[in-house]
């Protein structure tokens, strides 16, 4: 009965045993609670404990009828006994009588212990690292059945404890990166998040140098090699406080804390940036390492990791471009701008959240005017541009460029299909007006026509609008027709030309390929961009890309139309080159679709049906 005498070294790794399952003062959980009220119950004890022996106390994970967290670990402590000898319960049917503890002040005193039944707790490395046990305050005897039950209960106490630790385990394993033990994408991104919101802090986005031909040229197990020798000199590069984390292949991030001085950041990155220029011994080989790093520095109030991480790349970014292995600072207008663009994002989905119309979201209408050959010619309106218009009292009302910009594919996909619906609704209205030989002019997002089946959720809108293809002109941008638009979605746009629709290639000459387009799509016009315009008469190069554009179109057969138009000057020598028409303030500025209403009736001239004309001097005051 009496156990073997325990040497120190048994007692540390017990201790560590311990220590694995990472539940020395942790909080109560329904499941070992759970169990010793069990205990309790069935071997009508009026106290129960899951106990834990750490080096100098016994913590209480669970307790019933017992109102101590832990207690000092004597000699007269009874589950210091208990965890002597792993393989039996122990077992005092009355303590007085016990010389191990008639002595014990938990005898003598509260809580009267008199009768004691422990089970040890083993782990599977055979270590005894608690008990679960029952008391008594009355001499009793512990029948076998009783014993057997407590067993029973103190494997389901290891078993919870071990699948406690299974979990803990498997919760780190998500968020380590196996490769390096560095915290990975999640974890960094989750420290980040906490750091940012506790004070100020900066951010190093580093990539590796070449890394890609030394995993290409050398091989897999030389790739990883060059990683983890980052990942370690990364870590001795900094202090413990600080976070270094792999985000991505070779991508790692420094979070330095409490650090705002400019030299001492310096000082830090050019520590971090010298130990990833030291070659990497491996095998027999030295592999080159190199890095180049964006430091972003966040200011105290709170930022979103996100906004931080993006902050930090652009200053990754312009490093690079500046050349590899250099360091490289996010400027306070990169942080402002991307800010900004954080903020509009935010701003747009409260908005869509709110309602898929987008409340925010109105369009306006710009006339397109024809320009007629002769300068006496008054100009007809030829087509209706529909263009975004959005605010959110977040953020004010955002320029349509920017925000097409800010908020990427999906979302200016949705905003497209907001402004088409309203723009067609709208349109339905001027038919009335007189305008039945106009059309409804519609834009295009690059994001949108990649997208599979674009042509054919317009054509739905038009006709659902109750309107012909015959009433639509779509814009598509140079730019857009560059990425990468499937020839199935050209072919669908194709189709929309042969049911009437207009397709035109807006801001043509500013895309890098602009001629290669007009070779992709069957095409109706062009849209010359306002920089070319706005430069007629002030940069002779301008009137010769005009000149040679127009006669470029003119030679395929197709209409040219110019865009920002603010001067007569500009509209005279647009009508001597032969552009047909042309669209700016000096006509009409894009207007909100009742204004446009009142606007047109206001210069209609004379009756006669099917034409408006207008008025060329008085329009220029508009809008
Ligand atoms: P865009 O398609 O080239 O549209 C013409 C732009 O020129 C419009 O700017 C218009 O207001 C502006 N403009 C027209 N006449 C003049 C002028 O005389 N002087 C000057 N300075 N500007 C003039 P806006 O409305 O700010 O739109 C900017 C760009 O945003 C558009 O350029 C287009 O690329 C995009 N966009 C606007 N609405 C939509 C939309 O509903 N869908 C899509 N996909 N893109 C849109
Ligand atoms: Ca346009
Ligand atoms: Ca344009």
């Amino acid at each position: 009965m009496m156990s073997p005498a325990r040497s120190p070294s048994a007692e540390a790794d017990r201790l560590t045993a311990l220590r694995s399952y990472e539940v020395l003062d942790t909080s109560s959980e329904d499941v070992f609670d759970n169990l010793v009220a069990l205990a309790a119950r069935l071997t009508a004890s009026p106290i129960a404990l899951v106990s834990l022996v750490d080096a100098e106390r016994i913590w209480f994970k669970a307790r019933h009828g017992l109102d101590v967290e832990e207690i000092r670990r004597g000699s007269h402590v009874f589950c210091a006994h208990t965890i002597l000898d792993p393989t039996r319960p122990l077992v005092v049917e009355d303590a007085t009588a016990d010389v191990r503890f008639q002595a014990s002040p938990l005898v003598t005193g509260a809580p009267d212990i008199r009768a004691y039944l422990g089970v040890p707790l083993v782990g599977p490395e055979g270590h005894a690292f608690g008990s679960l046990c029952v008391i008594d305050r009355v001499p009793r005897q512990y029948d076998a059945e009783t014993i057997d039950t407590i067993r029973t209960l103190a494997r389901a106490v290891v078993v919870n404890l071990e699948l406690r630790r299974a979990l803990l385990r498997a919760r780190e394993a998500a968020l380590t990166d196996p490769l390096t033990g560095l915290p990975n994408r999640r974890a960094t991104m989750a420290a980040l998040a906490d750091a940012a919101a506790s004070g100020p802090l900066v951010v190093i986005a580093l990539d590796l140098d070449h890394f890609k031909e030394v995993n290409d040229g050398e091989g897999h197990a030389a790739g990883d090699a060059l990683l983890q020798a980052a990942a370690c000199r990364l870590r001795e590069a900094v202090r413990p406080c600080d976070m270094v984390g792999r985000i991505g292949g070779d991508e790692f991030v420094v979070l330095l804390v409490g650090v705002t001085d400019r030299d001492v950041v310096a000082g830090i990155a050019q520590r971090v940036s010298d130990a990833l220029h030291r070659p990497v011994e491996y095998e027999t080989r030295l592999l080159r390492l190199g890095a180049t790093l964006g430091i972003a520095a966040v200011p105290a109030d709170a930022m979103e990791p996100e906004v931080v991480m993006r902050i930090a790349d652009e200053a990754l970014v312009r490093a690079k471009r500046d050349g590899r292995g250099r360091v490289g600072y996010a400027s306070r207008e990169d942080a402002t701008q991307l800010l900004r663009t954080a903020a509009i994002v935010r701003a747009f989905d409260a908005d869509a959240a709110a309602s898929d119309l987008l409340q925010g979201a109105t369009v306006y209408l710009q006339p397109i005017v024809a320009l007629g050959r002769a300068p006496v010619a008054v100009p007809r309106i030829v087509a209706v541009e529909a263009l975004a218009r959005w605010s959110h009292p977040a953020v004010g009302t955002i320029p349509p460029g920017d925000l097409f910009a800010a908020i990427g594919p999906e979302r200016a996909a949705h905003l497209g299909r907001v402004i088409r619906e309203r723009a067609l609704a709208a349109f339905v209205t001027f038919r009335g007006a007189g305008m039945a030989d106009a059309r409804v002019a519609l834009n295009l997002s690059a994001g949108e026509v990649c997208r599979a089946d674009i042509a054919l959720h317009v054509a739905e809108q038009v006709e659902r609008a109750g309107l012909s293809l015959r009433c639509v002109e779509v814009e598509i941008t140079e730019e857009a027709l560059l990425d990468r638009v499937s020839k199935r979605t050209l072919d669908q746009l194709a189709a929309l030309r042969g049911r009437g629709a207009r397709l035109v290639l807006d801001d043509f000459g500013t895309g890098t390929s602009g001629l290669a387009q007009l070779l992709r799509l069957p095409l109706d016009g062009v849209k010359l961009d306002k920089q070319f315009i706005q430069r007629l008469g002030v940069d002779a190069r301008a009137d010769e890309i005009v000149r040679a554009s127009v006669s470029l179109a003119h030679g395929l057969g197709l209409q040219v139309v110019a865009e920002g138009i603010e001067t007569e000057q500009q509209a005279a020598a647009l009508r001597a080159l032969g552009c047909d028409a042309a669209q700016g303030f000096l006509f009409a500025r894009p207007m909100p679709p009742d204004v446009l209403k009142g606007w047109l009736q206001d210069r209609v001239l004379g009756n006669t049906p099917g034409v408006l004309v207008l008025r060329p001097r008085s329009a220029s005051a508009a809008g």
